[in-house]
């Protein structure tokens, strides 16, 4: 939940950010961080994100989504160790 005194833009989602020098907002900290390169404001659409109800989204193709689901399963069941570096 927050308030930006700037624009006066209220929202109630935990998980959103709202960027108080561009007034975007963004569906996670992510995502903003992702705009905010240089510490300057960046157009999120250069880094492949797309606005949605007026929230700018990280786009996840089902190809990447499963690639995820697939490394934490990974992770999990193997054992760390054996000779590398
Ligand atoms: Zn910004
Ligand atoms: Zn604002």
């Amino acid at each position: 939940m927050g308030y930006c005194i700037k624009c006066g833009e209220r929202w109630k989602a935990k998980r959103l950010c709202h960027c108080t020098a561009c007034h975007r907002n963004f569906g996670g900290i992510f995502g903003f961080d992702l705009h905010r390169r240089g510490m300057k404001c960046n157009d999120p659409e250069d880094f492949g994100m797309v606005m949605k109800n007026g929230i700018w989204q990280r786009t996840m193709s089902e190809e990447y989504k499963n690639k995820l689901r697939k490394l934490s399963r990974d992770t999990k069941s193997k054992t760390l160790g054996a000779g590398q570096g």
